[in-house]
């Protein structure tokens, strides 16, 4: 039975849609939304739509951005010979929120995971390789601890080695099944200082 005008279902229903986003909360956020001046409500749909109009994925590390070459890519100041690889943006944000990481980054957009069906063809694997063929001397694989994780990085060690470059992993005290984007700077960067060559 609909409860609600169909209306304020449809909008419930697009915002359960959301990760993290169950039906109270979707429930929430709707009459929240409907409750707002109109004003706001225009802006931020604006803001949602501009969003994915005008962010693209950085030609060089494949972050989202809305440039051609996201600043850290276009940055003199970095060390593109040191590229960390990371699942996802917000990962890629939690180290540089440390800001003492100067080199580069490669956004892989998830991890190897038989169970959801993702491939290395799915990942942005092909990129980084491309990358490879330049200047690079080492490669820090800083993808979750998570199974799919650690897949993740034993493929791309495999895959990188032959090449010659270094091939490092972050080391633990990201706790196993830990997001790195929840884990605190100190973690992080005792993660990094204390990585292993694989
Ligand atoms: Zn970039």
């Amino acid at each position: 039975m609909d409860y609600y005008s169909s209306q304020i279902s449809k909008l419930i229903e697009a915002l359960s849609g959301l990760p993290g986003i169950g039906s109270k909360s979707a429930q929430r956020l709707a009459f929240h939304i409907i409750n707002m001046p109109e004003e706001a409500v225009c802006t931020l749909a604006d803001t949602i739509i501009s969003a994915k109009h005008n962010i693209c994925y950085c030609k060089e590390c494949c972050t989202l951005t809305d440039k051609e070459i996201c600043p850290i890519c276009a940055s003199s100041v970095r060390d593109k010979q040191t590229i960390m690889v990371v699942e996802n943006s917000r990962d890629l944000a939690a180290y540089e929120k440390t800001g003492k990481y100067n080199g580069v980054y490669h956004v892989l957009h998830g991890a190897i995971s038989p169970l959801l069906n993702i491939t290395p063809a799915d990942l942005r694997i092909k990129e980084l390789l491309l990358r490879l063929q330049g200047d690079v001397h080492e490669v820090i694989i800083a993808t979750n601890s998570s199974i799919e994780g650690e897949a993740t990085a034993m493929y791309l060690s495999k895959l990188i080695k032959p090449t010659g470059i270094k091939v490092t992993r972050i080391a633990s005290g990201v706790p196993v099944g830990g997001d790195l984007e929840y884990i605190d700077e100190v973690t992080l960067l005792r993660a990094l200082d204390g990585r292993i060559e694989l």
